[in-house]
C-alpha cells in the first residue's frame, strides 16, 4: 500500500497528473484556478493506492469515501505498465472529478474532459484494443458459475448466470456455431457437446 503521490512518481504519471489537474480547472472559467488545482491536489494527497488480489474482472476501483485507489493485482507485474498506467489514470480522472464536479455522473462529460486533460481517451472501459486486458477474462472465467461452449470450434464462453432464452438460441460469433452449456460449476455437472456425441 503507498500513497497515490509515491505511486505516481514512481510510475511516472506525476508530472502527467500535475499538468492535467491546471488544465482540468479551466472547465470553470473565471474561477480562482490556482485554488482550485490546491484543492484537487489536497484530496489527491489523501489517496492511496492498493493492489486488489482478488479482483473479479474489473482492472481498478476509485473510492472517494475510503480515498482509495485499487488495482487488479496483475496490474503490477512487468509488463503490464501501459494498462496499468491507463487504468491508473482513469482511477485518477475520478478522483479528480469528485473535487471539481461532485454532481457529474462516473463517466459523464467532466469525467471525460478531465481524462482528456490527462492526456488519454476517455473510454469507459478496458474492453479495447490499445492494451492487453485479457487477464479479466481469466478472471471472469475463474469466477464464472456456468460455462457454455461452441458445439464446432469448443470456444468456451464464461457466465455468471443463465442465458434468458434456451442455449440453442445462441450461437458463438466467432465462426457461427451452436452453442452448449459444458459446464455448471454450481451443481458440478459437465456436459459433452452435443454436436460431437451425435458424430460419434
Ligand atoms: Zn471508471
Ligand atoms: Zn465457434
Amino acid at each position: 500500500m503507498k500513497s497515490l503521490m509515491q505511486t505516481l512518481i514512481d510510475t511516472g504519471n506525476l508530472g502527467t497528473v500535475q499538468e492535467g489537474v491546471k488544465k482540468a480547472v479551466t472547465m470553470f472559467p473565471g474561477g480562482d484556478a490556482e485554488a482550485l488545482v490546491l484543492q484537487v491536489n489536497n484530496e489527491l494527497n489523501q489517496y492511496r493506492v492498493v493492489a486488489n488480489h482478488r479482483a473479479k474482472g474489473r482492472s481498478g476501483l476509485c473510492s472517494l469515501r475510503g480515498k482509495t485507489i485499487e488495482l487488479h493485482g496483475k496490474l503490477f507485474e512487468e509488463g503490464r505498465e501501459g494498462p496499468r498506467d491507463s487504468t491508473l489514470l482513469h482511477e485518477v480522472a475520478h478522483a479528480i472529478t469528485y473535487v471539481l464536479a461532485p454532481y457529474a455522473k462516473g463517466h459523464g462529460r467532466e469525467w471525460k474532459f478531465i481524462m482528456q486533460c490527462l492526456g488519454r481517451k476517455p473510454s469507459r472501459t478496458t474492453n479495447t484494443e490499445d492494451y492487453d486486458y485479457s487477464f479479466l477474462a481469466e478472471d471472469r472465467k475463474k469466477s464464472a458459475k456456468l460455462i457454455y461452449a461452441c458445439q464446432k470450434c469448443e470456444a468456451e464462453l464464461a457466465a455468471q448466470r443463465k442465458k434468458k432464452h434456451p442455449i440453442e438460441a445462441y450461437t458463438h460469433t466467432g465462426c457461427g456455431g451452436k452453442l452448449y452449456l459444458k459446464e455448471n460449476r454450481v451443481t458440478r455437472q459437465t456436459f459433452p457437446n452435443p454436436s460431437a456425441a451425435l458424430a460419434a
